[in-house]
């Protein structure tokens, strides 16, 4: 196998042991960009430079043998992480030449943690998609079909990971932009509780909804990297100061006595009948494993997304106000006053983050704020409450990720809300601020990558890592690649 398709941990041995240098690891990784990178499209932007200087630092910190497990691993950023020096694009031609001066918190402890930074990924702008169609620059393709999108928003990250661009990546999840394009890509997505991990210095979509999380080819992979960006942050004010535990030694590999929940609600009719049959299979080989599976009631499920696009589209309304051509990026150059310039300014955004804006600021409107945001508001707190009563009699819950495996381009661009429908499974987590994982559970017929969900308590992610990476061990899916690796590889 090659350097670049391992994982973390597997690199972790052999750069520790001096079978490897992280120089090495890098070649490996820039030499598949070259290869793929015209096909898949995950990139915004690449950092060869600095990353082979990263690469040279890591070699050092390995070779006094203090460093890290994330020291000299090849890792992308999504485009919407801070990093100073390097472009912060948002896939927006807003930002197309917005050179930040500072990091992001997480790019700042990966980078501390000598983590070496390929490139920034690809995503839908400013986060606002679910196939990543909606960036500004280009598509990225699913290396699995590339007929097919990677999901989103942040699909350049997964489809870096899966094609063997980067060992792991960093993305984020409002609705589910971590877990969706795993699930669609193949990999593990994991999105911590809310406050886990600072968001400073990412590009808010919805603050109240975004997360940071890992994006990694295993379980114990997204165990490591969590481990890396988790605590508090005095530069976050949402951060919470929680201990965080030893994530790895929570991988025991036994489930035994777990009380594992299935949501009826979650198993309904949008689901395809291949992804429905993959999270059953999953389900029982829980219990074979000594889990208990239980039917649980999430009763306000089922105005989980209308809740979400509200309040989601109200934030956004808010938060993308500040490009205005004023204090970042862009600014429309023929304007004779300074409202046109506005105007003229906020006409390069695109259509999606319009339409945003354009609801947002339906719903907030006196006279509307009741009926919509405030109604939504409620039903996230009954969603919120539903979890709590649930989690009474379980440890976990698992459901589908998505309700079908990844589709063909311009498939949901038409009709945003069959779009929007892609995050029915996980939007739930973002408002109630629950940890969840999605772990590979199967293929289907055409040979496409199924997702399997697992939601936990707040702050218990090491749960749902645990039983994500026993089901991982037991699962024995056929190890497959995407069949472009098999061409490229002959
Ligand atoms: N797909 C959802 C949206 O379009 C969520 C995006 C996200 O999680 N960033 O808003």
């Amino acid at each position: 196998m090659q350097f670049n398709e391992m994982t973390i941990h597997e690199l972790r041995r052999l750069l520790r042991a001096g079978e490897v240098s992280s120089q090495e690891v890098l070649e490996a990784v820039l030499a598949r960009i070259d290869e793929v990178e015209g096909e898949i499209g995950a990139y915004l932007a690449l950092c060869r430079e600095e990353a082979f200087a990263q690469a040279q630092r890591a070699d050092e910190m390995l070779s006094k043998g203090d460093a890290s497990p994330l020291c000299g691993i090849p890792i992308s950023l999504k485009d919407n992480f801070t990093t100073a020096g390097v472009r912060t694009t948002c896939a927006s031609r807003l930002l197309e030449n917005y050179i930040p001066p500072f990091d992001a918190a997480a790019a700042a402890r990966l980078k501390e943690a000598g983590a070496v930074l390929v490139g920034k990924t690809n995503l839908d702008e400013f986060g606002l998609g679910s196939s990543t169609e909606n960036s500004q620059f280009h598509c990225t393709r699913n290396p699995w079909d590339l007929s097919r999108v990677p999901g989103g928003s942040s699909g350049g990250s997964a489809a870096a990971v899966a094609a063997g661009e980067a060992v792991a990546a960093l993305g984020t999840d409002t609705g589910g932009s971590i877990r969706q394009p795993a699930a669609f890509c193949g990999i593990v997505g994991l999105k911590p509780t809310y406050g886990l991990v600072s968001r400073y210095g990412v590009v808010a979509a919805a603050d109240s909804l975004d997360h940071v999380g890992p994006m990694t080819r295993d379980v114990r992979d997204a165990a490591l990297m969590l481990q890396a960006i988790a605590g508090w942050d005095p530069k976050d004010p949402t951060s919470a100061r929680q201990d965080v535990p030893h994530y790895e030694a929570a991988l025991t590999g036994n489930v035994k006595g777990l009380v594992v929940g299935l949501p009826r609600e979650l198993m309904g009719d949008a689901l395809d009948a291949e992804v429905k049959e993959a999270v059953f299979g999953a389900a029982n080989l829980l219990e074979s494993l000594g889990a208990r599976v239980e039917e649980v009631s999430l009763p306000n499920v089922e105005y989980a997304m209308s809740a979400f696009y509200i309040i989601i589209s109200a934030e956004v309304s808010s938060n993308l106000a500040r490009f205005d051509g004023v204090r970042y990026g862009y600014r429309a150059a023929e304007a004779e006053d300074t409202v046109s310039m506005f105007i003229k300014t906020r006409e390069a955004l695109g259509q999606e983050a319009k339409r945003r804006i354009l609801m947002g600021t339906y719903f907030l409107q006196a006279g509307n704020y009741d009926a919509y945001y405030l109604k939504a508001l409620k039903v996230r707190t009954l969603i919120k409450e539903d979890f709590e009563k649930a989690f009474q009699r379980c440890h976990v819950m698992i459901s589908p990720t998505t309700p079908t495996a990844a589709f063909s381009f311009g498939h949901k661009t038409a009709t945003p809300i069959s779009m929007y429908k892609s995050d029915i499974y996980t939007c739930t987590a973002n408002l109630a601020g629950i940890p969840a994982l999605t772990v590979p559970c199967g293929y289907t017929q055409g040979g496409l990558p199924i997702g399997l969900q697992f939601m936990g308590k707040p702050f218990e992610e090491s749960t749902i890592l645990r039983i994500g990476h026993a089901y991982e061990q037991h699962a024995g899916l056929p190890v497959r690649r995407p069949e472009m690796e098999v061409k490229a590889n002959g």
